[in-house]
């Protein structure tokens, strides 16, 4: 029975890239994305390329959009095994807002998406994942969210000093080790990656990195035969918290 993969955010960016190269591993792929007509035309262009897509309407911070978007897929399909929470909001790279002077609706719209939307997913999809036998949640994090890599001052990335984004992956690493503890009796593995920087609308073209660099530790995830649990991995191995 072919595996499924549910990708949140996916018409763009690292989601757009890891659907298609995951449609190659001969997954079952659902678009998750806000907008319809966004996610129908990525759904059209991977099944020009034999990719067995679909598209589900899914908004991250609407959480009756993700029960619906559960019960569409609990009817259609039945299961899901690999959940990816890629879709994710930085309103401070552009910006450069100091961190004193941010908008505490600036910080509260960051969480929303990247920490409580992530939580709902999970939260409604959990009978999905439990149907699957040995799922796995992939949450799309940065170093950025590592307390340990922001504190150590010889750090390169030390000036971006984002606090909405930055505490947001930081929260959805918690999420991560608890939900790691709290599912392993289910068999469901729950990790954290980094992509790097990528070139995407949210990276920038400064970025160093292509989608396809971005991709590859989320594709290792989705693919590899046994998962760790409670991780937070890069492509050079483990990140510290
Ligand atoms: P993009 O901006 O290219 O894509 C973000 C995606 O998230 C879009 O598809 C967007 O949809 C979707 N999205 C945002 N908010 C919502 C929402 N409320 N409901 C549904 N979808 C939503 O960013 P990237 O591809 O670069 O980022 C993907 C992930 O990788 C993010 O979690 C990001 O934090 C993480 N990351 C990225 C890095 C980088 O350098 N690029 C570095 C480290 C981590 P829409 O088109 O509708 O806005």
């Amino acid at each position: 029975m072919k595996k499924i993969v549910f990708i949140s955010g996916a018409t763009k960016g690292i989601g757009n890239e890891v659907a298609q190269q995951l449609a190659l591993h001969d997954f079952i792929v659902l678009i998750g994305a806000r907008n319809r007509q966004h996610g129908k035309a990525a759904v059209e262009k991977l099944q020009l390329n034999g990719a067995d897509a679909h598209f589900i309407q899914l908004d991250v911070n609407d959480e009756s959009s993700i029960k619906f978007a559960a019960e569409t897929i609990s009817k259609q399909f039945g299961k899901v095994d690999v959940l990816i929470n890629n879709a994710g909001v930085n309103y401070e790279f552009s910006s450069g807002t100091r961190p004193s002077m941010l908008s505490v609706d600036t910080l509260k719209d960051t969480f929303i998406t990247n920490f409580f939307g992530v939580f709902a997913i999970i939260h409604h999809f959990l009978p999905l994942l439990k149907q699957a036998g040995a799922a796995r949640i992939i949450n799309v994090s940065s170093t950025l969210g590592s307390l340990t890599a922001l504190s150590n001052p010889e750090n390169f990335f030390y000036g971006v000093n984002s606090l909405a984004y930055n505490s947001s992956k930081t929260a959805l690493n918690a999420l991560t080790v608890s939900l790691a503890k709290d599912l392993a009796e289910d068999k469901i593995s729950v990790n954290s990656i980094c992509p790097g920087w990528v070139k995407t609308d949210m990276g920038t073209e400064m970025a160093p990195r292509t989608v396809e660099q971005g991709a590859a530790i989320i594709i290792k995830m989705a693919t590899r035969n046994d998962s760790p649990t409670g991780k937070f991995l890069d492509d050079n191995g483990e990140i510290p918290w």
